[in-house]
């Protein structure tokens, strides 16, 4: 049966090299038998920039998503929060299109929205103001500019310091606020909407004005669970991995 496969959040680094094999696997495997693969934000835990293709930790896992896009899956790109540099020298080397956040598509005759997250998760507004500084063109620009080795150690900093912002937030914080989720379910007019980003997979419904909304939460990969959402004609699930 035609279907489209969904994932987010694999935090791909150096330090969890299983999770880059599951990954590759996963390539190789269940994802021939798609239509696409939408990779929906943090695909890698950190990207410096797309002068860091030829490392050979990120060369393995372009050469993966080259070959995935040979064999006919086409391959769409979002941007997480922590991989936000990922540019178009990575997409073509993929062969992947990049989407802007949020998408909307028409998913076997349902309307459905695309984001990673994270702008839904209004009620952090020290991340948001984080956000907003780092999506800026100019911010990038500079950043861009500084030797690979700087962005790396840039990168590292980030990491320890949004772990140490986390500890000490609420989860509900952390989570996407109903009011955002709402916000965007009526200005697209009640699509189905897939994320990620919180790692709180479920499945959300809503009846909003009289109309019934979809919410999918994708999870995350880590040691103990990996998995994608399926979508064809009936419907979407989550299939473990
Ligand atoms: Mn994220």
């Amino acid at each position: 049966m035609l279907h489209t496969l969904f994932i987010s959040d694999l935090h791909l680094s150096e330090e969890t090299p299983h999770l880059r094999k599951r990954f590759l696997e996963f390539l190789a495997g269940p994802c021939r038998e798609a239509e696409a693969l939408y990779i929906l934000g943090d695909l890698f835990e950190t990207w410096v920039g797309d002068d860091d293709l030829p490392s050979p930790f990120n060369r393995k896992i372009v050469e993966a998503l080259r070959a995935l896009t040979a064999s006919g899956t086409a391959l769409f790109l979002m941007h997480g929060n922590r991989d936000f540099l990922l540019g178009q020298d990575f997409a073509a080397a993929c062969g992947a299109t990049l989407l802007p956040d949020p998408t909307e598509i028409v998913l076997y005759g349902v309307r459905t929205v695309l984001t990673h997250g994270d702008q839904l998760c209004t009620d952090d507004a020290e991340y948001q103001a984080y956000r907003k500084q780092v999506r800026s063109a100019a911010w990038q620009r500079q950043v861009l500019a500084l030797p690979l080795e700087a962005r790396h150690k840039m990168a590292r900093e980030a990491t320890a310091m949004s772990h140490k912002a986390k500890q000490s937030k609420t989860m509900e914080i952390m989570d996407v606020a109903p009011q955002a989720v709402t916000d965007l379910l009526r200005k697209y007019e009640y699509p189905r909407l897939i994320h990620g980003h919180t790692h709180r997979p479920a499945r959300h419904v809503y009846r909003l004005d009289d109309q019934f909304c979809e919410r999918w939460v994708l999870q995350d990969w880590n040691a103990q669970r990996a998995g994608a959402l399926r979508c064809d004609s009936e419907g979407c699930r989550f299939v473990p991995l």
